[in-house]
């Protein structure tokens, strides 16, 4: 994010998005159901959970994760774009806490070829041009750094074998989606909202290198504010907090991993998300 703080606040009712952002804005009926459906489905335990991961709790919510094949898997969804699945939230909650504010539990383990593949199926769930041009240049962003991973892209629909398929979510949004790594592996899924068609191939190419940068490990890098989406003074406790040496305490606006992207973004790492990925890979 190249914009100014000050530019930030004047711009923050209109042109930043956060992943989870919707586009319209529900009825109060929709409004309502998408209320009453947090309120069944995360319970305090769970929500006191996420709190002791040192996530953001406000906007936590259960979804219905939509898969490359239409299909949908309950998740929570936090901090807009993060996906946590119930056994990941239990599994995360008894780890031992070695660092949390860039990165989570769970690496993936190195060195490590992840073989990539952007979804060219129907249904609205495939890449269109300029998001497979977009998943290019994200990949190329990893790869240009000197780490243990080593990412290889293909385009196609047999994702079954794939360490990561990104794929579209048509539902008219913009951001996108993904999760922690798991047993080693990165998040296999990386949604991208199919309103991201409206903005510029870098823009494209900065959610998508974020999204994979979660799945991968890393987490928001304004968690504790998220300042980036014109919000203050919200802050979570730093207890536990392990910070990764050579990188910034406080708010660092050239991140790619902010909670909340603007849509003049170049689509390419902050210097300290470098020095965060190569210290932790
Ligand atoms: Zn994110």
């Amino acid at each position: 994010m190249k914009t100014p703080k000050i530019l930030l606040g004047i711009l923050a009712s209109g042109a930043l998005l956060s992943s989870c952002q919707k586009q319209d804005t529900p009825t109060p009926e929709e409004a309502k159901m998408e209320e009453t459906t947090k309120q069944l489905k995360i319970s305090k335990e769970e929500l006191k959970q996420i709190a002791n991961l040192h996530f953001n709790t406000k906007d936590a919510e259960v979804i219905d994760f939509l898969l490359p094949n239409g299909e949908t898997k309950k998740s929570f969804l936090i901090e807009g774009d993060i996906l946590l699945d119930q056994e990941q939230l239990e599994s995360m909650s008894s780890a031992k806490a070695t660092a949390k504010q860039y990165r989570t539990y769970n690496l993936v383990s190195t060195p490590r070829n992840i073989n990539v593949i952007g979804f060219t199926g129907g249904s609205g769930q495939g890449l269109t041009s300029k998001q497979r041009s977009a998943l290019q240049r994200a990949i190329n962003n990893y790869n240009s750094l000197n780490i243990g991973l080593n990412f290889t892209l293909t385009f196609g629909t047999n994702y079954g074998p794939y360490d990561i398929v990104v794929y579209q979510n048509p539902n008219g949004e913009a951001g996108g989606v993904a999760g922690f790594p798991n047993g080693g592996d990165p998040y296999k899924y990386v949604q991208i909202f199919s309103g991201m068609e409206n903005y510029s191939t870098a823009t494209n190419e900065h959610v998508m290198t974020h999204e994979i940068g979660h799945s991968v490990g890393l987490r928001h890098t304004d968690w504790f504010s998220r300042q980036s989406c014109g919000q203050s003074g919200e802050s979570s406790g730093a207890d536990g907090a392990v910070h990764i040496p050579g990188t910034p305490t406080g708010y660092d606006s050239n991140s790619i991993m902010l909670a909340c992207f603007s849509s003049s973004e170049s689509g390419n790492f902050g210097y300290y998300d470098q020095v965060a990925l190569e210290y932790l890979y």
